[in-house]
């Protein structure tokens, strides 16, 4: 069944012709290299020496077998571990441009996004080799790299096929496995911030693409614990979500179906290149986890606010100009470049004053309708943190050696950074962003409630140890 669900997503996918996912399915590589990136042409096989240890052989016979010749693969040292940079992105994209090969990678988030992108500038199609469910960007268009020191995410074609063998996948250690599954949590606060955006006649829902990712999420994310123990059945049901997801981001041409307000606490953090140098970098996934709880704490303060409340003369009366709110902006950034960034992005959905009135009484209409279409699809905070503790996630920001303050902070550079419209913005449009932000870090509120978890900054060296086997950890 579950694989019903991808092949009917592949339909309209438009980079990606094939995916097999299943047990032993390594010898599937040569096939699908043949069939969606041409039979009779040469493959570089692109990997680290984990995972050249893990698949490579197999893949290259596989390849061998089914007529593609060759070139030498480029195998990335594994200690340290690969690093998602630009020089790495040219070194990919020289060995494929020297002979002419189209490339077959092997490997989790660093080494999908290094060939994605170095292939995407060659615009020559590739396959991938799944190696862990540690993100859900395996299938997504664009690839999260870092140049000059920053990592941002970059345009370039989905694979156009992919291979996850899950019995090599489950050999990826349980950390990958939870920074999957917190990958995918925000999937829930993220789809909310979608209905609102929906709602307020901002950005409409793409039903097919909704349907890709939020249809199978609750199987995908409903057994964290049976999921961390091993049981093979609920980490099927994840790794298919993570193909849906990446899917449906290629399919709706934007991340918006996967990425609401929570992946911004993360995109900060990135940014910022926090945690990158660690010996073991911390990954995507710990960061949207964090975002997610974040998030889902706004929802549980706000779903009942009393919007009505809201006097919308007095908001167009304290409403910021293009230029005060550009410097608002950049007083949340210390870093030049990021605020550029940033005030690119907010300039993109800054709401003229002659409009914030419409806009206030349109989130006064609609809220009351709102409310329990948003309770079903945002579990509480709590219960997120919860979920992604049986997951064996990251599920406390002292965990990674996050500060209360610096995620207080966060919230709002969280509403600055993306132009996509969020719950941050309906705060925002109303006046309310900084109440209710303080509340959540006041006596009472999630953030000054939540106790440190016993051992959580254990958790923080666990993230930093010597490498392990199939490492490769970035996103
Ligand atoms: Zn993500």
């Amino acid at each position: 069944m579950s694989s019903q669900r991808v092949l009917r997503a592949l339909a309209s996918a438009t980079d990606t012709k094939r995916i097999v996912i299943g047990r032993d399915v390594l010898q599937a590589a040569g096939e699908v290299f043949a069939e969606t990136v041409g039979g009779a042409g040469t493959a570089v096989v692109v990997a680290d020496e984990t995972t050249w240890r893990l698949a490579g052989p197999a893949v290259a016979a596989s390849l061998r077998a089914h007529g593609v010749d060759l070139a030498d693969p480029l195998v990335f040292p594994s200690r340290p571990p690969v690093y998602a940079g630009y020089e790495n992105v040219s070194r990919v994209r020289e060995r494929l441009r020297s002979t002419g090969a189209a490339a077959c990678s092997i490997g989790s988030g660093t080494i999908s996004d290094l060939t994605k992108l170095a292939s995407g500038e060659l615009a020559r199609p590739y396959v991938h080799v799944c190696t862990a469910a540690s993100m859900d960007g395996y299938a997504a268009f664009g690839a999260a790299i870092t140049k000059d020191g920053f990592k941002i995410t970059r345009t370039c074609p989905a694979p156009a096929g992919i291979v996850a063998d899950l019995d090599v996948m489950a050999t990826a250690p349980g950390r990958m496995l939870a920074n999957g599954y917190a990958d995918l949590i925000e999937k829930y606060p993220g789809g909310a911030d979608w209905i609102v955006a929906d709602a307020l006649g901002i950005e409409a829902i793409d039903p097919e693409a909704w349907n890709l990712v939020q249809g199978p999420l609750d199987e995908a994310m409903s057994r964290p614990q049976a999921l961390a123990a091993g049981d093979p059945d609920a980490f099927e049901a994840l790794v298919v979500e993570i193909m849906l997801s990446g899917l449906a981001i290629q399919a709706h041409q934007s991340s918006r179906p996967g990425s609401g307000a929570g992946h911004n606490f993360s995109h900060q953090w990135e940014m910022e290149g926090y945690g990158l140098d660690w010996p073991l970098p911390l990954s995507h996934g710990a960061k949207v986890g964090l975002g997610a709880i974040a998030i889902a704490a706004v929802y549980d303060a706000v779903i009942d606010a009393d919007f009505s409340a809201v006097d919308p003369d007095a908001v167009v009366e304290g409403w910021p100009t293009p230029e005060q709110n550009e410097a608002r902006v950049r007083a949340l950034q210390d870093i030049p470049a990021i605020a550029d960034a940033a005030v690119a992005q907010s300039d993109g959905k800054y709401i003229p004053r002659g409009q914030v009135r419409e806009h206030v009484l349109a989130i006064q209409r609609v809220w009351p309708g709102l409310r329990a279409r948003l309770r079903e699809q945002v579990p509480t905070a709590a219960r997120t943190r919860d979920m992604l503790r049986a997951a064996g996630a990251v599920h406390h920001p002292a965990q990674v050696g996050i500060s209360l303050d610096k995620l207080r902070r966060t919230y709002y550079q969280a509403q600055t950074i993306r132009s996509r419209y969020t719950v941050l913005d309906v705060l925002f449009a109303t006046g309310l962003l900084h109440s209710v932000v303080d509340s959540l870090f006041e006596p009472g509120g999630f953030w000054a409630e939540e106790a440190v978890p016993d051992g959580g900054h254990r958790t923080l060296s666990a993230h930093r140890p010597t490498i392990e086997r199939n490492e490769e950890v970035t996103r």
